[in-house]
């Protein structure tokens, strides 16, 4: 059987990434002061710090967790990647529903939604060095996985090695999307920031799946 994924390993997830920017956070700023305004780490420590400060009381469905961290980050992050991100968990709540865990195919179809909120409100296509290079390969592989029938916990961790490999692919591309894409040709030789966040996203969304220790 394909395994699931329960309301307390979703939201082991967020405070996963919660740490995941937090640990990264210098780099992840060192990363957007090359092509963006060096606010990236801040952003994110700061968003996920304030969707960790709204689990206690922890939500009683899966849709009104991943609905709550969406809505938080939208209200606590200025930049891009508040309302991007925040669509991404709003949508996966709402496709999710008011469950308490998910099967493969249900952790599938949310986070397919997620991408695709993305996609509606920053418009980024493959190859436009953001997040969508990270994202889109991570989701198509846990979506291949699931299909030969792979357990969700080789499923993620395919996702997070795809995801890897996306965002490695954004380093000589020339950004078409964001604040990057002022810089024109001098943005190529760059990974993107964004797309480097979204690795600790699946990454850690792996590391919930499998129950590790932190
Ligand atoms: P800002 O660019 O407003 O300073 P951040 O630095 O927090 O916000 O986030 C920058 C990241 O947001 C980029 O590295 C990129 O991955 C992502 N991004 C920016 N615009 C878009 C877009 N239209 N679609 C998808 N991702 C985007
Ligand atoms: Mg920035």
């Amino acid at each position: 059987m394909a395994g699931t994924i329960g309301i307390d390993a979703l939201a082991d997830w967020l405070v996963r990434f919660r740490d995941a920017v937090t640990a990264k956070r210098d780099w992840l700023t060192e990363l957007d002061s090359a092509i963006g305004d060096a606010d990236h780490g801040a952003n994110m420590t700061r968003g996920m710090e304030a969707v960790v400060a709204k689990l206690d009381p922890a939500p009683a469905t899966v849709d009104e967790l991943l609905k709550t961290a969406g809505m938080t980050l939208v209200g606590s992050v200025g930049g891009a990647s508040g309302p991007l991100y925040g669509t991404f968990f709003l949508r996966m709540g709402m496709t999710a529903g008011a469950v308490t865990e998910l099967d493969a195919p249900g952790l599938a179809a949310a986070l397919r939604a997620g991408l695709e909120g993305i996609v509606a409100r920053g418009k980024a296509e493959a190859g436009d060095k953001t997040l969508f290079d990270a994202m889109a390969p991570a989701v198509d592989a846990l979506d291949a996985r699931i299909g030969e029938g792979a357990d969700l916990a080789d499923a993620a961790r395919a996702a997070a090695e795809a995801a890897a490999e996306g965002r490695d692919a954004t380093l000589p591309l020339v950004a078409r999307k964001g604040r990057a894409s002022y810089l024109g040709e001098r943005s190529a030789g760059h990974l993107d920031p964004g797309a480097a966040s979204t690795v600790l996203l699946f990454e850690t969304l792996a590391d919930a799946v499998a129950g590790r220790t932190r």
